[in-house]
């Protein structure tokens, strides 16, 4: 089978870690034509990309040695770990290699420092590089341990467009360069180490795919090469059934299906961004999640499927502010739901959930804690003919709430989901302030406020059995 894996900044962080992934990677390769992705170094003491970003605007307040400070200990910082896991010849090939990188990047930060600003464009040369200098250091590694390997810069294979620091890809084109670069690289057995975060406008021009973006490099690069299966190696076994901090019998999810990781990002889990997978997802193509330091768990296996019946994992977002628009004017007023959501969204204000019942009397809506005075703000303004002809009579922000979400495709359609919800609620004494479940049954939303948020999450979690 074709597996398309990743590596993140902490998987590929120190030298004991790298020698890791390659153990992984060899063992992959002797089954499986294997693409690696790699991110920058992330070590305990040194956070590559945060580093060179750093430097970058140190460079534009007119700092031009900026660069000349973090240049030699991201050298050192890869050097020491290819001392470690390279052959004599591949670490004395590295070496100058990595230090014309650098040096390009000290020279590229005198520029700034003249020119006194840093264009985004100029920003991507520099948060990209502990990309490129980690696919050759892994490279490097892999050739040593045997693994035929190469790496690559994915300036080559990505097409973006030209949004610099946040940008999207072309996938045709991309898909059509990725085959005609990596196909033959898999055909001859050689490992292909390509770059996250980082790819090329048409002409050529380097771009990056916004923070956290190795992910996203992983799952395009897996879509372009109609991978079987796409890995993401990470620091946990997998998705969970809820935070372990609050509910210590969380388990692994052995299995999860692509709407139910979608719920789980959208409530903070710490699994993918529903962007980021989103070619794998369009491709139906299989994701593992898997620890890059516990290697033997099979993690968990994101696919299509319906899921249980049942819940499958419960989780919770805090800080939540509820804005609550009432009054008995609003009782079939036709264009005020438009209006106070159009309010809210003048404010920048992202709505975390939304509930109104059908009396109409008054409209809920969830926002992040610091995002609530400004969006009440503007509620204000807008509504502010409807206060004095006391259409609307109030508007009422209740602080330090949490909304629990109970999250699980199988739900759709599967009765009494709901009672045993609330059952649990009930048992459990919590009192529930508001409820949200979309149509798509996937999620049950309930805010409770914060004092209950923890006991909320781990009476669901008992009344599920997950
Ligand atoms: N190195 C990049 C970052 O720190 C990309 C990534 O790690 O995914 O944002
Ligand atoms: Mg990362």
């Amino acid at each position: 089978m074709r597996v398309v894996m990743k590596f993140g900044g902490t998987s590929v962080g120190s030298a004991d870690a790298i020698r890791q992934v390659a153990a992984i990677v060899s063992t992959t390769h002797r089954d499986h034509e294997a693409v690696v992705v790699v991110s920058a170094m992330n070590a305990p003491d040194l956070r590559t990309t945060d580093s060179l970003i750093a430097a970058a605007h140190a460079a534009a307040r007119g700092e031009g040695d900026a660069t000349a400070h973090v240049a030699p200990r991201l050298l050192e910082l890869h050097m020491r770990a290819a001392a470690e896991l390279t052959l004599p010849a591949e670490c004395a090939a590295l070496e100058p290699e990595l230090r014309a990188m650098l040096d390009y990047l000290s020279n590229l930060s005198r520029s700034i420092a003249v020119l006194g600003e840093l264009t985004p464009r100029a920003l991507d040369l520099f948060s990209g590089l502990g990309e490129r200098i980690n696919a050759r250091l892994i490279a490097a590694a892999l050739r040593s341990a045997g693994v035929p390997a190469q790496a690559i810069d994915a300036t080559d294979l990505i097409i973006t467009d030209e949004r610099y620091g946040n940008a999207t890809p072309l996938m045709e084109e991309t898909t059509e360069r990725a085959r005609e670069r990596l196909l033959p690289l898999l055909e001859s057995g050689t490992v292909p180490v390509v770059t996250g975060f980082i790819g090329a406008t048409r002409s050529g021009v380097p771009t990056t795919l916004g923070r956290g973006g190795s992910d996203y490099s992983c799952s395009i690069l897996g879509a372009s090469l109609d991978a079987d299966e796409v890995w993401f190696w990470k620091e946990v076994d997998g998705v969970l059934t809820a935070n372990p901090k609050v509910v210590p019998e969380a388990r692994t999810l052995r299995m999860l299906s692509y709407s139910e990781m979608a719920e789980l990002a959208y409530y903070g889990a710490n699994v993918l961004h529903p962007k980021t997978v989103q070619p794998l997802v369009q491709r139906r193509i299989p994701i593992r999640i898997r620890n890059t330091f516990n290697p033997d768990h099979p993690g968990t296996l994101i696919g299509d499927g319906r899921g249980d019946r049942t819940a499958r994992a419960v989780t919770a977002i805090k800080d939540v502010s509820m804005i609550t628009v009432g009054g008995p004017g609003m009782l079939g007023l036709s264009g005020v739901a438009a209006r106070i959501f159009g309010a809210v969204a003048r404010a920048h204000v992202n709505i975390l959930l939304i509930s109104q019942a059908s009396s109409e009397q008054s409209v809920c809506l969830a926002v992040s804690h610091a995002e609530a005075a400004a969006a009440e703000a503007e509620l204000r303004k807008e509504l502010s003919d409807e206060f004095s002809d006391q259409d609307v009579e109030h508007i009422e922000v209740l602080e330090s709430l949490v909304i629990v979400a109970v999250v699980g495709s199988g739900m759709r359609g599967t009765p009494g989901i709901a009672g045993r919800v609330f059952g649990a609620m009930g048992n459990a004494g919590i009192n529930v302030i508001a409820i949200a479940q979309g149509s798509t049954e996937n999620n049950i939303s309930l805010v409770v406020s914060a004092a209950d948020g923890d006991e909320a999450v781990r009476a669901i979690h008992r009344g599920f059995d997950l």
